[in-house]
């Protein structure tokens, strides 16, 4: 068994989408960033490259490079999975925390953990989402952003 951790954060923009796991939510923002910003499934794809002992997304996919804009998170995901498939990883587990001030997850928390198993190609008994808010305080609190945090255990295949 393995274990990595991740965390990513993006910022709020007009004219961009709100991606958490694959899923647009409805708001009045979205985040920016190089892909679709997608900052759930980044911290995922990075405590799956952590428990593999692979690096991180950005040696995997730079934001410099122009194959990745607005690129697909979930489809960066399958490529991981795969990766970490070729390595004879397969996925225990992966747990997962969104902070974010608004809007509030709840009504959209099982079509993301849906999403991100699918993506992840394990049952949704393996993935897990929790959501909390920065109570005010900090970029979080000023809805400045969102950040999100991953924690995936890998078994040997
Ligand atoms: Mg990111």
């Amino acid at each position: 068994m393995s274990t990595g951790i991740g965390w990513d954060s993006h910022r709020f923009a007009a004219g961009r989408l709100l991606i958490l796991g694959g899923v647009t939510i409805p708001h009045d923002r979205g985040l920016d960033g190089h892909s679709d910003a997608d900052v759930l499934t980044h911290a995922v794809i990075d405590a799956l490259l952590g428990a593999a002992g692979l690096g991180d997304i950005g040696q995997h996919f730079p934001d410099t490079d122009e194959r990745y804009r607005d690129a697909d998170s979930i489809a960066l995901l399958r490529s991981v999975v795969a990766t970490l498939e070729g390595h004879g990883w397969a996925i225990e587990h992966v747990d997962t925390t969104v902070v974010m001030e608004r809007p509030k997850l709840g009504a959209h928390r099982d079509a993301i953990r849906a999403s991100l198993a699918a993506g992840l190609a394990v049952g949704p008994d393996r993935v897990n989402i929790k959501a909390t808010t920065g109570e005010g305080m900090g970029f979080i609190g000023r809805e400045e952003g969102v950040a999100a945090l991953a924690v995936a255990t890998l078994r040997r295949g």
